[in-house]
C-alpha cells in the first residue's frame, strides 16, 4: 500500500484499477536542418497537420456543446482561434524561413515560449490557459508525427485515470460513465482538469507528486477526492475510509442538488446574493445553471491573454453583451483589465516595459490602463455599450489610492462623451466600483467609500499584500493565510466602512467560496459572495443555516482571536445542522 497526498480538485471517493495514461511530453521530437528550396513543402507539410487539427477540434466543439454544455465547448472554440490565427501563423513560417529547421522544432519551441510566459503569470487560472496552448500544439505535432495519443474512448471497464497531465480532449473524449476518478501530477484547483472534474462530477486529486512512479496499470487505486488523498493498493482499512467517503458524498450531492432553486436566506430572513466568478463569456451559462444572483466577478483580462492583438471595442462589446444577455436580468459586473506585472499582454509595451524587478508591486491593473488610457478607454466604451442591453456594474482592480479613482473615473466620462459623439447608445448611469485587495484601500476604505458605489474584497491579493507573500510561491504557502486575524480586519474595516456609507460590499476573492468562513462573514455583515458557479451550493446551505445575530457574535469572538490557526480551530467549531 502507497498513500500519497495532492490537491483536493472535485470531491467524492472511487475504487478502480489503474488506467495510466502514457506520458507524451517525453517523446523524441526529432530536430533536422532544411535547404531554402525545402522550406515550402515542409509548410505545406504544417498547414496539412493545421488543417486536420482543425477538423478534429471541430468535431470535439460540436461533441462538447451536446454532451458537456457551451462552457466546455467553449474551450475548443478558443482552439480553433488558435489554429485560426494569422499572427501565430505568421510567425511560425517566418521561425520556420529564419531558422531552417524542420517545423516540428519550429512548433515546439513557440509553445514552450508562449507556455514559460503564460507560467509566470501569478493568476493560478492564467497558468492553466498554457494547457490550451499545449493541447493545441501536441495535436499538430501529433498529426505531423502521426502519432495518436492513447485513446481514451474505448476504455472497457471502470478506471482510475492516472496521467501527469489531462488535455481538456482528454477530458472530453474520454468514456466518463468508465472514469471514476482522476489523478494527476500536474494541475491545480483551477485547472481546466479540475474544472471539468466538477463539471462532469468525476472524483479528481491534481498536483499528485509522484503518482505515475507509484501506480502502474491495472493497479487497484483508492481516491478521496475530498480529502485530496489517493491510496496505490490500498488495504482494508483505506477501503472502508473510501466506502465512507463515497456515501457521504452522494448524501451531500442530494442535499446540495435539492438547494439549487431555494433563495439564499438566513434563518432570520436576511437575503446574501450569491454570485459567479467568471473568466470568459461562455461560463455564464454555468452560473445561470447554479442559479446564481448574477456575476460578481468578470476577470475581463482573459479576452485580452490570447496571443496575438488585444480584442478591439467591436470584439469586446460581444463578449460583454454576450453575458449581460445570458445572465438575463441579473447583475453583471465587469472588472476591467488586470493585466501587467507578470500577467503580460502579449500585445502591450516594449520588453523595456514588461521587465520590472518586482511585478507584483509593478505595473499593474489600473495602474497600467492608467498609463494606456486608449487601451482602457476602448475598455470602457466597449463596457458602456454593452450595459445598454441589462444591468452592468464596472470595477476597477488594484486600486490603492483615491487619486486612481477619481482618475479613472475621469476616463469614463471622456469614455461616454465619445460614445455618444458617434450617436452610440450608452446609460446616463452606471455603478462603478472598486477591488479592496491592497491593504491601503482597506484602510482608507472610509475615503474611497465616498467616490466608489459599492466595493468588492479581492482577498486573493489582499492576503498576498497585507502578509507580503508571492500567492504563487510554495515555499511561502504556510503565510498565504486569508483567516490571518491581520487579514480579517482589514476585511471588517471594509465591510464596515461600506456599511456607514451605505455602499454595498461584496467579497470576490477565493475566501468567498469557502463554506467553513460564511458564517463569520455574514456575521461581519457581508452582503454578497461571488465564487465560481460550482461552489455555490454549498455556500448557500450555510447561508441557510445562520442567523444573522447568532453569526454576528461569532464574528466578534473570531475577531478576538489572534492566529490563523485559532480562527481555523474556532471556525470547525461552529455546530452544523
Ligand atoms: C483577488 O485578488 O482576490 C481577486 C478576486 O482577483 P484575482 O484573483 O483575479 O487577482
Ligand atoms: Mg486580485
Amino acid at each position: 500500500m502507497k498513500e500519497l497526498v495532492g490537491i483536493a480538485a472535485s470531491p467524492g471517493a472511487a475504487v478502480a484499477p489503474a488506467f495510466v495514461l502514457e506520458d507524451e511530453g517525453g517523446q523524441a521530437v526529432p530536430a533536422y536542418s532544411l535547404a531554402a528550396s525545402e522550406i515550402p513543402a515542409e509548410w505545406a507539410r504544417f498547414l496539412a497537420a493545421v488543417a486536420k487539427a482543425r477538423d478534429e477540434v471541430a468535431e470535439l466543439r460540436d461533441r462538447a456543446r451536446i454532451e458537456a454544455g457551451d462552457e466546455q465547448a467553449a474551450i475548443f472554440e478558443s482552439h480553433l482561434l488558435m489554429l485560426d490565427d494569422p499572427d501565430l501563423m505568421e510567425r511560425i513560417e517566418g521561425s520556420l524561413a529564419a531558422s531552417l529547421r524542420n517545423i516540428e522544432r519550429v512548433v515546439v519551441e513557440i509553445e514552450s515560449e508562449l507556455v514559460g510566459k503564460l507560467l509566470k503569470a501569478e493568476d493560478p487560472a492564467l497558468r492553466e490557459r498554457a494547457a490550451d496552448i499545449q493541447d493545441v500544439s501536441r495535436r499538430i505535432l501529433g498529426h505531423l508525427l502521426s502519432r495518436e495519443r492513447r485513446s481514451l474512448g474505448d476504455i472497457a471497464q471502470d478506471v482510475v485515470l492516472v496521467a501527469r497531465d489531462l488535455l481538456p480532449s482528454d477530458m472530453l473524449s474520454m468514456d466518463r460513465g468508465r472514469v471514476k476518478a482522476i489523478v494527476t501530477e500536474s494541475g491545480g484547483r483551477t485547472s481546466h482538469a479540475a474544472i471539468m472534474a466538477r463539471a462532469f462530477e468525476i472524483p479528481a486529486v491534481l498536483g499528485v507528486a509522484g503518482a505515475l512512479a507509484a501506480i502502474r496499470e491495472g493497479m487497484r487505486v483508492a481516491v478521496d477526492g475530498e480529502r485530496g488523498l489517493v491510496v496505490a493498493e490500498p488495504d482494508a482499512a483505506a477501503l472502508a475510509r473510501t466506502d465512507a467517503e463515497r456515501a457521504a458524498a452522494a448524501r451531500r450531492d442530494r442535499d446540495l442538488s435539492a438547494l439549487r432553486d431555494l433563495p439564499a436566506l438566513t434563518l432570520d430572513g436576511r437575503r446574501i446574493l450569491l454570485k459567479a466568478n467568471i473568466e470568459v463569456p461562455e461560463e455564464a451559462e454555468g452560473a445561470v445553471a447554479h442559479g446564481a444572483d448574477g456575476v460578481g466577478l468578470f476577470r475581463s483580462e482573459f479576452l485580452f491573454l490570447r496571443p496575438g492583438e488585444a480584442p478591439g471595442e467591436e470584439e469586446q462589446y460581444r463578449a460583454y453583451r454576450r453575458v449581460i444577455e445570458t445572465m438575463a436580468g441579473k447583475p453583471v459586473t465587469i472588472r476591467t483589465l488586470d493585466v501587467g506585472g507578470d500577467k503580460v499582454l502579449p500585445s502591450a509595451g516594449s520588453s523595456d516595459d514588461r521587465i520590472e524587478k518586482n511585478p507584483l508591486l509593478g505595473w499593474r491593473a489600473i495602474r497600467f490602463c492608467l498609463s494606456h488610457t486608449e487601451v482602457f478607454k476602448t475598455q470602457l466604451r466597449a463596457i458602456l455599450r454593452a450595459a445598454v442591453h441589462g444591468e452592468t456594474r464596472i470595477m476597477f482592480p488594484m486600486i490603492a489610492t483615491d487619486w486612481e479613482l477619481e482618475k479613472a473615473r475621469a476616463l469614463l466620462v471622456e469614455a461616454r462623451a465619445e460614445c455618444r459623439a458617434k450617436g452610440q447608445e450608452v446609460p446616463d448611469y452606471i455603478p462603478v466600483g472598486i477591488m479592496i485587495e491592497v491593504p491601503s484601500a482597506a484602510i482608507a476604505s472610509d475615503i474611497l467609500a465616498r467616490r466608489a458605489d459599492f466595493f468588492s474584497i479581492g482577498t486573493n491579493d489582499l492576503t498576498q499584500y497585507t502578509l507580503a507573500v508571492d500567492r504563487g510561491n510554495r515555499r511561502l504557502a504556510y503565510l498565504n493565510e486569508p483567516y490571518n486575524p491581520a487579514v480579517l480586519r482589514l476585511v471588517a474595516l471594509t465591510i464596515e466602512n461600506g456599511r456607514k456609507a451605505g455602499i454595498p460590499v461584496a467579497m470576490c476573492g477565493e475566501m468567498a467560496s469557502d463554506p467553513a468562513v460564511a458564517t463569520l462573514l455574514i456575521g461581519l455583515g457581508l452582503e454578497e459572495f461571488s465564487m465560481s458557479s460550482a461552489s455555490l451550493p454549498a455556500v448557500k446551505r450555510i447561508v441557510r443555516q445562520t442567523d444573522s445575530g447568532r453569526a454576528a457574535d461569532f464574528a466578534k469572538a473570531a475577531m478576538g482571536l489572534s492566529s490563523s490557526a485559532e480562527v481555523a480551530a474556532y471556525l470547525s467549531s461552529l455546530p452544523r445542522s
